[in-house]
């Protein structure tokens, strides 16, 4: 671990610093404003702005939030041309060619925030330490900052370890994790059409610190969806018959989705997580609003649940004549590792000094988007794997998240370097 411990005092100030700015899917500028420079100096060629997506995958873009996003990062001092050339789009591709023939290695670090409130009382670590969150109602509350921070350390080994690499090693800073927004448009880009191994992990989870869970399969496929209908006003007691109404055609379509029978071959979940609709006591119900979420064991399971569930949306707007309009908001699949890349990290993790339990774990309730680009390398006979390195969280997403930076990055890291000198050292 020495030759480590000198790229451990930067990697935590940048998760620090980081931190204190969360950005919500979408909108990380100064994130990414971080990364680019720092990877660019450090040598790395970048791919940034529109080429680093297929946009027609790039889900649960709100122009509104981003427009407003940009011009927070401008007047906290981004560089306006940097602005100009993401192009709205927040994420690079840092790579790292060797010049020397060997394998295409690729690690993806997310960087989205949530949005919660943190708290900022002697009970949050971040808050002790002087870090918190700056920016009202956002935290990373999920780790994602020490991950991009991660990240970047990683990305100074590179360079420094060069000489002793082979192949060529692309670091996905990937936007918008959170919802399952951000994968879907990077492995549609055609950009890891060439990976030949895929590594990615995440800090937290069941794991805690001191250990390490490889996800040898898990996850849910999953499918996040809008819903907005639009009926017809009218005086609610002169003149109902005139009036068409969306607030019940979202109720019915709700009660139904959640009805759904079950799929007898895996898990299956639902949810109506929002409904706004309505505009006044005495008026026929105009717009309705819903955010809905499928979720499967596999991308067929899950395929059947949002089947079932956008019929029943349609459905509704028919029985109540009202116009329905779906927009699909985010996307993620399971994951089943290879057993070369489980046996890889098994094998580097337990050599870690630090990491005491290095354990199986085959999560199947959550998702994670990662899932896609770990989907696109296994298409084309790429192999992957992921894994949590753990730490002592009191919940993910919650105003209490913490991660013990310093104890807990510092492992992943090693992980890391250990995983890429066994793909990439010659
Ligand atoms: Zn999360
Ligand atoms: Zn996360």
């Amino acid at each position: 671990m020495n030759d480590l411990s000198a790229y451990i005092p930067e990697m935590i100030e940048t998760r620090r610093y980081l931190h204190r700015i969360p950005e919500i899917a979408w909108t990380e500028f100064l994130t990414s404003e971080l990364v680019i420079k720092r990877v660019r100096e450090l040598g790395f060629k970048t791919i940034i702005g529109k080429a680093l997506f297929n946009e027609e995958y790039a889900y649960g873009r709100e122009d509104d939030v981003i427009e407003k996003a940009q011009k927070r990062a401008l007047s906290m001092g981004m560089d306006p041309k940097l602005l100009e050339e993401m192009q709205g789009y927040t994420g690079c591709m840092a790579i790292w060619e060797t010049g020397r023939d060997g394998p295409v290695t690729a690690f993806r670090f997310d960087m989205d925030c949530i949005a919660v409130e943190e708290n900022h009382d002697e009970t949050n670590e971040a808050f002790v330490g002087g870090f918190d969150s700056t920016f009202p109602g956002l935290m990373h509350a999920c780790g994602h900052d020490g991950h991009t921070a991660m990240g970047l350390a990683f990305a100074r080994w590179i360079k420094d370890h060069a000489d002793s690499l082979k192949g060529t090693i692309k670091l996905v800073f990937q936007p918008a994790e959170e919802g399952t927004k951000g994968a879907s448009g990077i492995a549609e880009s055609g950009l890891l059409d060439d990976v030949d191994y895929f590594i990615g992990g995440h800090v937290g989870m069941d794991p805690k610190l001191h250990e390490l869970g490889i996800i040898t399969k898990g996850f849910l496929s999953t499918t996040k969806i809008n819903v907005s209908y639009t009926g017809k006003p009218a005086h609610a007691g002169a003149a109902g018959q005139e009036g068409r109404n969306a607030l019940m055609a979202a109720c019915s379509a709700s009660m139904q989705i959640m009805g759904i029978a079950r799929h007898g071959q895996g898990n299956t979940a639902v949810n109506i997580g929002t409904l706004h609709a309505g505009e006044g006591r005495n008026v026929v119900p105009v717009h309705a609003k819903m955010e809905l979420e499928v979720r499967g064991a596999n991308d067929q399971i899950c395929k059947y649940m949002q089947e079932r569930a956008l019929k029943m949306i349609k459905g509704s707007a028919e029985s109540y004549d009202v116009g329905c309009d779906i927009k699909i908001m985010g996307r993620a699949t399971n994951v089943v590792s290879d057993p070369e890349m489980c046996d890889l990290i098994r094998e580097v993790a337990t050599a870690v000094p630090g990491i005491n339990r290095v354990f199986d774990y085959d999560t199947i309730t959550s998702s994670e988007d990662c899932s896609l680009l770990i989907q696109k390398v296994q298409s084309h006979g790429g192999k992957a794997v992921f894994f949590y390195y753990g730490c002592n969280h009191n919940g993910h997403h919650k105003s209490d998240f913490e991660i013990q930076d310093t104890e807990s990055l510092p492992l992943g890291f090693a992980v890391f370097v250990g995983a890429l000198k066994k793909t990439n050292g010659q």
